[in-house]
């Protein structure tokens, strides 16, 4: 008995002098060192997809908040596949926010790696293993701040909601399945954070930008498909289908899509001046006017990062004819991939390349999902808390929005009412941010443990009271 009583004003002691979200006494180097061990955990669960195998991914997840008293449910999509989904609850005064993952990898062959990818080896100072970069080490980052909110007790306003997703790199069947049947677990979120964003490590050892992705355009990928009379290859006619297809091909990539200056690209561009060309800001703040000069437009038309963000692009990218060379095949087909800015209609898009083939014997259809291409303000909570909290970790960043050329789930998440963010709570060197995808995989071990603080402070300065 007299225990408990002195449990309790040692209790009621540290609750005065550290209410929950304050707690001085946070040891930070515990996290750390559990985050990396998971993390070596993480990896040696292969859930190269395909086939994905999602299901081991979400168990560990549960597994561990299970540990923690954490509500974690699995979510069957398929056989072998699942996404876990864990909730702490805020007192309900705002909306809840979202730290979405997806579990899956893209396969590494072991032949081209130096450690094997799925061993989770320390080397150098780095944590090698597929998702490395794409993206275990931030889910499991997302599940410690989960952990750590718990264990710190810190009072929530929203619910943080955990969202590990099957199936990003082929299907995003995982996503699709939430909103299809699990919608309300969801939809009134008002914020998520999610992959992409870019913070890359310069000479001298900072990253000049923090990127945080708000925005993507959408792939709208077309076929092209001409149709004519077969043949022997050695009596030619004009309107044979490739024929055809090649010149209205040439009239595709000679066509300069329109220029659009949106508030979203002026942003980055006169971010990019304030870092890069302080003495011309004028000019990069100016874009539409600027872009009139020849000059400048050429230098920002041949600058491939750059060029992307003010236009609809389109590359050649599939070409399909005869079988063999002596034979005039009846078909020639082409396919596009053509990106939308965000605001563009893709029906009005189609029109668009219709005029530019013209040609109506030529049969142009839509061959991706269509999605709408869209983005996130930079004018709420959510983007202050990444400011604040990038310039007390990284005084020297600036926090610029980002444009994707590439295609996230966000977009999905957006459609729902969600603000949506693409958001690397750690900076990489440009070596390791190549290797996504590719052989080596891996991240510095001091640099994914200093991501935790910078994640856990972004959301308890969203989602704390
Ligand atoms: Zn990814």
């Amino acid at each position: 008995m007299r225990k408990v009583v002195v449990c309790f004003i040692v209790l009621l002691a540290a609750t005065l002098f550290f209410p929950a979200g304050a707690r001085a006494q946070t040891d930070w180097t515990k996290y750390e060192a559990q985050a990396t061990e998971l993390l070596r955990q993480y990896f040696r669960i292969d859930t190269s997809n395909p086939p994905g195998n999602e299901r081991r991914a979400a168990e560990f997840f549960c597994a561990l908040f299970a540990k923690e008293g954490i509500e974690c449910q699995i979510f069957d999509i398929a056989p072998g596949r699942a996404n876990a989904y864990a909730r702490l609850k805020g007192d309900g005064s705002k909306r809840p926010m979202i730290l979405l993952n997806h579990t899956d990898v893209v396969n590494a062959d072991p032949k081209l790696w130096s450690v094997p990818p799925f061993s989770g080896e320390l080397r150098n100072g780095a944590l090698y293993g597929r998702g490395a970069q794409d993206m275990k080490s931030e889910g499991m980052l997302q599940a410690m701040v989960m952990i750590a909110l718990k264990r710190e007790r810190v009072k929530l306003s929203r619910d943080v909601i955990f969202l590990a997703v099957a199936d990003e790199e082929v299907g995003t069947i995982g996503t699709e399945w939430m909103v299809q049947n699990k919608r309300e677990l969801v939809a009134g979120a008002e914020f998520l954070i999610n992959e992409g964003g870019e913070n890359l490590i310069e000479e001298g050892g900072a990253a000049p930008f923090w990127g945080v992705d708000v925005a993507e355009k959408a792939p709208y990928w077309l076929r092209l498909t001409a149709r004519g009379k077969a043949g022997h290859g050695s009596v030619p006619h004009a309107d044979a289908a490739p024929h055809r297809l090649a010149r209205a091909l040439q009239r595709v990539v000679d066509y300069e899509t329109p220029v659009r200056v949106t508030p979203l690209t002026q942003q980055i561009f006169c971010d990019i001046a304030r870092v890069r060309f302080p003495s011309e800001k004028e000019k990069f703040c100016n874009l539409e006017t600027s872009l009139r000069d020849a000059a400048f437009r050429k230098r920002v038309s041949e600058n491939a990062d750059w060029a992307f963000m003010l236009r609809n692009t389109i590359s050649l990218t599939v070409l399909r004819g005869g079988p063999q060379t002596n034979v005039i095949p009846a078909e020639a087909v082409a396919e596009l991939d053509a990106r939308l800015l965000p605001g563009e209609e893709p029906q009005k898009f189609l029109e668009e390349i219709k005029r530019v083939v013209a040609d109506d014997s030529i049969a142009i259809e839509p061959i991706s999902k269509i999605r709408t291409p869209n983005e996130s303000p930079t004018d709420n909570e959510m983007w202050r808390a990444f400011e604040a909290v990038v310039g007390k970790h990284f005084p020297k960043t600036v926090v610029s929005p980002r444009l994707t050329s590439g295609y996230t789930e966000s977009q999905i998440y957006r459609q729902l009412g969600i603000a949506s963010y693409g958001f690397c709570p750690f900076v990489s060197t440009r070596e390791e941010a190549d290797t996504p995808h590719g052989t080596d995989e891996r991240i510095l071990l001091k640099e994914y443990q200093a991501g935790l603080r910078v994640l856990y402070d972004v959301v308890t300065r969203v989602a704390g009271k």
